[in-house]
């Protein structure tokens, strides 16, 4: 667990809903959402950046990948949803506990990876 926003959502110190869960990872709805869809996938294991997981880690981070397809089709986006994980404060992130933005719902710009 880590002593992020994140680790207190998980640990229930902070009430939070959760869409999906199962024994390694939660999945929250964004408080300020990017689009019409915007869920983060959170490790229970709180890792604190993608550039820190190490090869032990490899079957969580294949875990949620799986939970970003399974959730996409829970809620009717599987056709078309794009998966962002920033790395580090000048790549964005905010909160150092590994999450993944899965986002859908608006129309994404052809051939750019952000936005
Ligand atoms: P990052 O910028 O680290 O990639 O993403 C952090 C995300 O967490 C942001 O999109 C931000 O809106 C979201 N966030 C920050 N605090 C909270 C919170 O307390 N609850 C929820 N549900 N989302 C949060």
């Amino acid at each position: 667990m880590s002593d992020t926003i994140f680790g207190k959502i998980i640990s229930g110190e902070i009430p939070s809903e959760f869409i999906y869960e199962d024994e390694y990872c939660v999945v929250i709805n964004d408080i300020n959402p990017q689009a019409p869809v915007h869920v983060l996938i959170i490790p229970r294991q709180g890792i604190s950046r993608l550039a820190d997981a190490e090869d032990a880690d490899q079957a969580l981070l294949g875990h949620l990948m799986l939970v970003a397809g399974k959730v996409a089709r829970q809620l009717g986006v599987e056709e078309a949803f794009r998966l962002i994980i920033n790395n580090g404060a000048e790549a964005g992130q905010t909160v150092f506990h590994l999450h993944l933005h899965l986002i859908a719902g608006r129309k994404f710009a052809e051939g750019q990876m952000a936005g």
